[in-house]
């Protein structure tokens, strides 16, 4: 009764509140296991910090060319040995997930060299990376080209194609674990293993890249566990658990690491220049609490997915499915329903929650997008957000929430919104 009360004094009427709870009785067992698998890598993280022997002493700041730098080097040894790799890059200098991943794809590509995805289109970041998209410093106009093997109509690996498309030139296969906003679904850790250890059958030599973005810490393991050769993801996602104000990670072989190194700083300084300036606290506690804030943003997509479903809306993955990424996306059919979904988000945030969001004319897109969005650092996204291109089918992507209780509140405020706007009658 307490708990109605005050989420009504937040704007969640009664009747709304009651259907969320009836939706939750059911969600009991699935909430649990995620709760397992937090438990669990809490633990793989304590180990790693624990065996790295952190201490006050590490998170102290330094500036300048920040040699010696024993937090940071430190917190590289802990990321690597949480995902078991040889060696670690985890840095502030590293702006966002495209940037890391380019500096992965550019450190260990050479002119003559093949790129090739073979799941499809990457990230449309990586587009202009790549050069599939015209654009000023990609790998294209340094002599690297790129191919591509689609999936399947049902979203499996086309392996006939794949095999086809490995070539002498193919030097370094990346592998994009999360949907992000396409329609094919995620892969799991396994099926990410099986697409590797296939493609080394066919060329063993060949390195073997996953954007990790949006998985961490979704399932026990990461694959680097099933043979990835690096994983590459941002500290405003996941493993920053929401404390990391920016930063990314290469984790992975020492010598494609190293590699990477060379090409974020410059060759012959590497790992040993780059000051932390301050950010180490808020890297290693986030690090610390990454699983938790994780399993917090699963469970609502979980929530969300299955009382929209209930609600006729279609939702990918949808309510049963399992889970290995983040993001949720709710087919809500209109133009309006997106609009009275987003401010839903917007007004159950801490920060910025009397704002409005509005469809707008974003640059690089061939439609309106709108994005709700009351975060405390800049376009987080391991903090509750939802956005989508107004165009069929009109699909809300959401994702994240620091905690269950804000990630639930702002789904019952979205649909509150969906009620308010006549959309939605219960
Ligand atoms: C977020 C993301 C990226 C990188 O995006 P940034 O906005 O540059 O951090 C790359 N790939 C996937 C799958 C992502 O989700």
């Amino acid at each position: 009764m307490e708990n109605q009360q005050m989420y009504q004094a937040l704007g969640v009427s009664p009747a709304v509140y009651a259907l969320g709870e009836e939706v939750l009785s059911d969600l009991e067992q699935r909430f649990r296991e995620i709760d397992r698998r937090a438990e669990y890598n809490q633990n793989k993280v304590l180990l790693a910090m624990q065996r790295n022997r952190v201490n006050a002493a590490h998170f102290a700041a330094t500036t300048g060319y920040g040699y010696n730098d024993e937090g940071r080097d430190n917190l590289e040894r802990v990321y690597a040995e949480t995902f078991h790799t040889e060696a670690a890059l985890v840095r502030p200098q590293i702006t966002c997930g495209t940037h890391a991943l380019t500096v992965a794809l550019s450190a260990n590509l050479l002119p003559g060299d093949e790129l090739l995805s073979p799941v499809g289109a990457p990230y449309d970041t990586l587009e202009e990376v790549i050069g599939i998209r015209e654009s000023v410093g990609s790998l294209r106009e340094y002599g690297v080209t790129y191919a591509q093997a689609d999936l399947l109509p049902d979203g499996t690996f086309d392996y006939p194609a794949i095999e086809k498309a490995i070539n002498a030139r193919t030097k370094l296969i990346t592998i994009q674990r999360s949907k992000g906003y396409a329609t094919r679904p995620t892969f799991s850790v396994q099926q990410i293993g099986e697409l590797i250890a296939f493609c080394k059958r066919i060329k063993p030599d060949v390195i073997c890249m996953v954007d990790n973005c949006y998985g961490e810490f979704v399932e026990t393991c990461e694959p680097s566990d099933v043979g990835a050769d690096m994983i590459v993801g941002s500290l405003i996602k996941n493993p920053g658990g929401g404390l990391a104000p920016i930063g990314g990670y290469i984790c992975g072989r020492k010598d494609l690491v190293e590699r990477c190194a060379y090409r974020l700083s410059a060759p012959g300084l590497g790992q040993e220049v780059g000051a932390n300036l301050g950010l180490m606290p808020a890297f290693y506690q986030g690090f610390f609490l990454a699983p938790t804030v994780t399993a917090g943003a699963l469970k609502g997509a979980i929530f969300a997915a299955n009382l929209y479903e209930r609600l006729g809306f279609r939702c990918v993955p949808n309510a049963t499915e399992s889970r290995h990424d983040i993001i949720q996306a709710v087919e809500l059919g209109s133009r309006e329903a997106m609009v009275a979904f987003c401010k839903g988000i917007q007004a159950a945030a801490p920060v910025d929650s009397y704002v409005d969001p509005i469809p707008w004319a974003m640059p690089g897109y061939d439609s309106e997008v709108i994005m709700a969005a009351g975060a405390f650092v800049q376009g987080s996204s391991i903090e509750l957000s939802a956005d989508g291109p107004i165009r069929e089918p009109y699909a809300v992507y959401f994702q994240g929430g620091l905690t269950w209780y804000h990630a639930k509140l702002g789904i019952l405020m979205s649909l509150q919104k969906l009620i308010d706007a006549g959309i939605v009658t219960l």
